[in-house]
């Protein structure tokens, strides 16, 4: 395996803007075989050519999956990407959270994204902490800033513009997202939105209530809609909620038939995907932070409507990944 390049702290590559040019982000998946995993490749290499300014790798719950988060996220350091790693409390104790740790620093992989996670199955299950393990995310940071080895890491958060669905209220969120910046964090991404108005307010709540660490960057979190039933569903898995009138916009283009409708749903998806982001660039967000599920065509739309990627289809390099 080649080695990893020194990487430059997500939190810096915020700032290494281009003119007219917004920084653009993407988050991948574990795959789950080879078939998956050759697909992912393609799609490094392609944002790689479209010059995203960092991808991140998610993190399961399942032993093999996990190893699959390291390993990949190894890869794509080496390209070279910048690489955010995603790791969760869930079934840890400190010492196996440590030894995670140094497993990243030891690699050389610097950028953490820290999270508590869901429980495994069903994220609304009741959060059963893991005995001898953390409660929440900002021990973590705590853990992490307290390890020599973790010198150079650079943190980030989730924050949700809805506020956390287990948070009592939005002022409980803020408090307990504040306090994962005091603890060290430098950005937060957020959970996927439709409304623009809920990452304004988020931006606001935190800001006013500690003009210093409440100001971090939040990077607004997007997910390009392809398909009705699979905005509801990761909606759903996200506890927030879709728009009524995004939802009868999406329901208009499927005129009553969601499968027979397909390709119309798809294209008012990317149009709506593609005026959050502009909206978004309008107000200032340090950067677009794409889930793709490992694809790159719908993000490559966006991204092409927002004048910054070459159509997708043939021609380009990268037609074959969907
Ligand atoms: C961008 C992004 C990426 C994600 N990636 C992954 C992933 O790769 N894998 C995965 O499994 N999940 C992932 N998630 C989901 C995330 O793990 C869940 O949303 C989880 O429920 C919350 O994690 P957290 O780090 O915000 O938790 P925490 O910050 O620990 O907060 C959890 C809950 O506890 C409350 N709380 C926090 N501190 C306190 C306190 N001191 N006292 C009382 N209450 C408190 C919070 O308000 C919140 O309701 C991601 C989410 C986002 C937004």
């Amino acid at each position: 395996m080649a080695t990893i390049r020194r990487q430059v702290a997500v939190s810096e590559s915020l700032k290494l803007t281009t003119p007219g040019r917004v920084p653009f982000s993407v988050e991948f998946m574990p795959p789950r075989d080879d078939a998956a995993e050759q697909r992912l490749w393609g799609a490094a290499e392609a944002f790689h050519d479209l010059g995203v300014s960092f991808v991140s790798v998610t993190y399961g719950a399942g032993g093999s999956t996990r190893e699959r988060t390291l390993r990949v996220a190894e890869q794509l350091a080496t390209k070279p990407l910048t690489t955010l790693v995603h790791m969760t409390l869930v079934n840890h104790t400190v010492d196996e959270i440590k030894e995670l740790i140094r497993n990243f620093a030891s690699v050389g992989l610097t950028n953490l994204l820290a999270l508590r996670g869901d429980p495994p199955g069903d994220p609304n299950a009741e959060w059963i902490p893991t005995e001898g393990g953390l409660l929440y995310t900002s021990e973590l940071i705590e853990l992490v800033k307290s390890m020599p080895e973790c010198e150079d890491f650079d943190i980030g958060i989730a924050s949700f513009p809805e506020g956390h669905y287990r948070a009592a209220d939005l002022e409980a969120d803020t408090t307990y997202t504040l306090k994962k910046l005091r603890a060290g964090a430098e950005y937060s991404i957020t959970q996927m939105f439709f409304d623009i108005e809920h990452y304004l307010r988020l931006r606001d709540r935190l800001a006013a209530a500690d003009p210093e660490y409440g100001t971090k960057p939040i990077i607004p979190g997007l997910m390009p809609i392809t398909s009705l039933r699979g905005v509801r569903r990761q909606m759903e898995l996200a506890g927030a909620s879709l728009p009524a009138s995004l939802e009868k916009r999406l329901l208009a283009a499927a005129a009553g038939d969601e499968v027979k409708n397909k390709a119309a749903i798809r294209e008012v998806g990317i149009e709506v995907t593609t005026e959050m982001a502009e909206r978004l660039i309008a107000e200032g967000a340090p950067d677009l932070h794409f889930m793709t599920m490992n694809n790159v065509r719908a993000t490559q739309e966006v991204l092409h409507n927002l004048g910054m990627a070459p159509a997708w289809g043939p021609g380009y390099g990268h037609d074959m990944v969907r």
